[in-house]
């Protein structure tokens, strides 16, 4: 078998991490951190991890079609190939491994339970185009669940269907359009307080809407009388995020739903910061129209590299018939799917269908283990316990980094910094950069807009309050130094298998072949 730098890859080039305190290895490798290769780099196309007979020539049926040349592929044995993606995958942080801040992403832990529930094999081997009286089961977990949602926000219904918060925006903003539409009332305008994630106007101009910004105040909060000021018969809804992405929440929530209803215009929450509130506070009670929950964020189910999103959209009564198609429906002795050929009737002003199946029913088998597990009392608990662990990381560390609101009373389940204070030169980035090598993930950066080298910290409840102070010595000293204009902050990250990366480079020109 091939050591892992056998071949093509040298130690010692540009890619090679260098040691921070000058220890360079001619390998590349780093304690048992091992340097690994692109698979281009060790694998051969002449070398196959498994032995197959050759196919005899008569099997072949595809015509003229047959490749004429090999196809390439770099190919190891088989131990080589385990060892590679093990390797690889030590590179990987994951929240597995520690505390995730990211501010706005709710990076919490994925409950085992949860995972045990979704590979049982009643729910693990279903089939999607399974004739519906062998998945009456699957089709009551996305009943229960989708009543625990509306339970939980207070709304009349829910569109199961969509697959990640930014699709449930979409969702949304359909069934608003379709709405309007319904009553000869289109309108061009959507309103997005300025503090919103991208995914906000995003979505708005996909679905054809001119976007436009609604002012902050000094609290960071959405400055009702220009929001009030801006509303007229050329708005079709303002889309709202609440808790918002200041970690505040919007007091004035009532009282901004009802001046968008009597301009007749109706409310999209940006549900993504449910986790503060959940068990507290019913949106529906709120005036909101419709809400997408990440399952994948408040309801624990992976994400990020982690798996797949989830995100169904509460509707209020004057939404729910334009909701999409497929649904459940709970009919006598069991459960139903309403498909296009019985959307006519059974849901003849439905704007149509997102997604290939019924969505993400991994995700809804653990996103009901989890609410199960917790029950009401218990998310109720984890609202507060987010908010708690916030707060304790927003007053530790209030003294060494500014908090553009911090004076302004308490935060939600996110503390927010600015890079007030630090020395010339010295900026957001290098901070984050500088928490890789203490060993914990950045956090949120230059997010929201609002706040000038905005760090966004969302512990979770997750987090003990050991590892909260871990946290809180690694950033007060690195804030210290920020402040202090030490400069070798640049080179963060000194630690971590590459060095600084060219982010923007690397996002507008990504190379995505390999070129040997
Ligand atoms: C995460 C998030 C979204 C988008 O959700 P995805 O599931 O990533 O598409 C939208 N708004 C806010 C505030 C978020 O935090």
């Amino acid at each position: 078998m091939n050591a892992p730098n056998s071949s093509g890859w040298k130690p010692g080039t540009p890619e090679a991490p260098e040691g921070a305190s000058g220890i360079e290895t001619v390998t590349g490798n780093r304690g048992l951190m091992l340097e690994e290769p692109l698979i281009f780099e060790i694998g051969g196309s002449d070398t196959c991890g498994v032995d197959l007979p050759e196919p005899s020539r008569d099997t072949n049926r595809l015509g003229g079609l047959a490749r004429s040349e090999p196809l390439g592929l770099p190919g190891l044995s088989e131990p080589e190939t385990v060892r590679h993606y093990t390797r690889l995958s030590r590179q990987n942080y994951a929240i597995d491994c520690g505390i995730f801040p990211l501010g706005s992403c709710t990076m919490k832990h994925n409950p085992r339970l949860n995972e045990k529930v979704a590979r049982m094999p009643g729910f693990a081997d279903l089939h999607p185009l399974q004739p519906e009286s062998t998945v009456q089961g699957a089709l009551g977990v996305i009943d229960e669940l989708a009543h625990w949602l509306i339970t939980l926000t207070g709304m009349h219904s829910v569109a199961m269907s969509p697959k990640a918060g930014a699709h449930g925006e979409l969702c949304g903003i359909l069934c608003i359009r379709a709405a309007l539409e319904a009553r000869g009332d289109a309108r061009s305008v959507i309103l997005v307080p300025e503090s919103a994630h991208g995914t906000n106007p995003a979505t708005a101009a996909f679905a054809g809407y001119a976007v436009e910004n609604i002012p902050a105040t000094a609290e960071g909060r959405v400055d009702l009388p220009a929001l009030k000021a801006r509303l007229g018969p050329d708005v079709a809804a303002l889309m709202i995020t609440n808790p918002n992405t200041c970690g505040l929440f919007e007091r004035e929530m009532k009282a901004i739903s009802d001046a968008v209803h009597a301009a007749g215009a109706l409310v999209y929450c940006d549900g993504a910061n449910f986790n503060a509130i959940v068990g507290r506070v019913r949106p529906g009670d709120l005036g909101v129209d419709a809400m997408h929950i990440n399952l994948h964020k408040t309801f624990s189910t992976p994400h990020g590299g982690g798996g797949p999103g989830s995100g169904p959209v509460v509707l209020s009564e004057a939404l729910a018939p334009f909701a999409p198609l497929p649904f459940v429906r709970a009919v006598e002795g069991g459960f139903e799917l309403i498909e296009e050929e019985d959307g006519v009737a059974a849901a003849p002003q439905s704007f149509g269908r997102m997604t290939a199946f019924h969505g993400q029913m991994g995700m809804f088998t653990r996103a009901l283990a989890y609410i199960l597990s917790h029950g009401i009392d218990g998310l109720r608990q984890v609202s507060g316990d987010a908010v708690l662990n916030a707060n304790y990381l927003l007053r530790s560390l209030d003294d060494v980094l500014d908090a553009p609101f911090g004076g302004t009373g308490p935060c939600m389940h996110e503390a927010l910094f600015s890079d007030e204070g630090f020395a010339d030169g010295v900026a957001t980035l290098d901070v984050a950069k500088a928490l890789i090598d203490e060993g914990f993930h950045p956090m949120t950066m230059y997010f929201p807009l609002v706040v000038h080298g905005a760090m966004l910290v969302e512990p979770t409840e997750c987090e003990s309050k050991a590892t909260l102070d871990q946290f809180i010595l690694a950033l007060r000293s690195i804030a210290e130094r920020a402040k202090a204009g030490d400069q070798s902050l640049h080179q963060a990250p000194r630690l971590a298998p590459r060095r600084r990366l060219d982010e923007t480079l690397a996002a507008r020109q990504p190379v995505l072949t390999y070129e040997g």
